[in-house]
């Protein structure tokens, strides 16, 4: 789980790479891309670039994965996610919580200021469908009794949004002289909260990867990568899968966790991230 960065804070934080000897092309987005004699001619919208490497970190319907010609697999939960704002009575301690209720898991999510969360509901998307038509005032009682009292009363509500959700996941982690990271290699289903820790052990192992290179699209760098990251996503994958494929898979799966401890640890260690080959940039060393 984690704390939801505003869009803005996001981007301003990204123009400091320019301070660092990179270019930053905010809003533009890749129109075209055509490999030629080992170099990406990329046109965007108001700019031209040649790369040796082209990295897709461009979410679920990534455009680079088509050019780079990288096939993905799509599974419809039929579930959708509401979305919005929740004003909450206590501080919220910038802790994110996750509660799995009877229909689906409600998860608040630290965002803004100390009484303000986003609320993530994944429900079925024929139920989701309905408490959308509820008033303000009914659905948060319906929340409140769901997730119960742990952040006080639920005050307020912003309005809600629906999203559906679906797990894309790319049949290849890199292509030629092109490389997949994030959601743009695998976009899964938020009830782990794993996606974005995921996305950025991908962006750890690619940067070590590429520290020092000579030639940054070289084939046996990119495979190194996919080799490296293939079991991380495998498993990260699996273990979201069982707790979305539907929500009775989900209990039978807890229980088992409370009645194996040797798999709960398992679960557990994964779920944070830890496994035994880490990228130096997700063990706070510096490249
Ligand atoms: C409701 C919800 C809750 C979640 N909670 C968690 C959580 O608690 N913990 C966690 O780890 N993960 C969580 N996730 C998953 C996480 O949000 C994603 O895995 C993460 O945002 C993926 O980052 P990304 O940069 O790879 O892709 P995205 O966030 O999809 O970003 C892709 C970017 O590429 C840009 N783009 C697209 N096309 C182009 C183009 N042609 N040219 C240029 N740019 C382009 C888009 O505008 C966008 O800015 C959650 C997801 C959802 C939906």
């Amino acid at each position: 789980l984690g704390y939801v960065v505003p869009f803005d804070i996001l981007n301003t934080a990204l123009k400091k790479i320019e301070n660092c000897n990179a270019r930053y092309y905010g809003l533009e987005t890749i129109q075209q891309a055509i490999l030629q004699d080992n170099s990406w001619q990329i046109q965007l919208t108001n700019s031209n670039i040649t790369a040796k490497l082209l990295v897709g970190a461009d979410g679920a319907d990534s455009i680079v994965r088509k050019l780079a010609n990288i096939a993905a697999t799509t599974v419809d939960y039929k579930q959708s996610a509401i979305i919005s704002n929740i004003q909450i009575e206590n501080n919220h301690k910038n802790t994110a919580y996750e509660r799995f209720v009877a229909n689906g898991a409600i998860a608040m999510l630290p965002f803004g200021n100390a009484n303000t969360m986003k609320f993530v509901w994944s429900l079925d998307t024929n139920k989701a469908e309905k408490l959308l038509t509820y008033n303000d005032h009914d659905f948060l009682r319906l929340v409140q009794n769901e997730f119960g009292n742990k952040l006080g009363n639920l005050q307020d509500i912003g309005k809600r949004m629906l999203l559906p959700l679906k797990c894309t996941v790319a049949t290849q982690l890199v292509g030629n002289r092109a490389v997949l990271i994030g959601n743009a290699a695998n976009a899964m289903h938020p009830i782990a909260a794993q996606g974005l820790n995921l996305g950025l052990r991908d962006v750890a192992s690619l940067a070590e990867l590429l520290h020092n290179s000579f030639d940054a699209g070289d084939s046996e760098l990119l495979n190194k990568y996919a080799a490296w990251r293939y079991d991380d996503h495998k498993i990260i994958n699996k273990l979201t899968h069982i707790l979305t494929k539907d929500f009775r898979g989900r209990d039978s799966m807890m229980t088992m966790l409370d009645l194996i401890p040797s798999a709960k640890k398992y679960f557990t260690k994964r779920a944070c991230g830890l496994n035994n080959n880490l990228p130096k940039l997700s063990l706070g060393i510096a490249l």
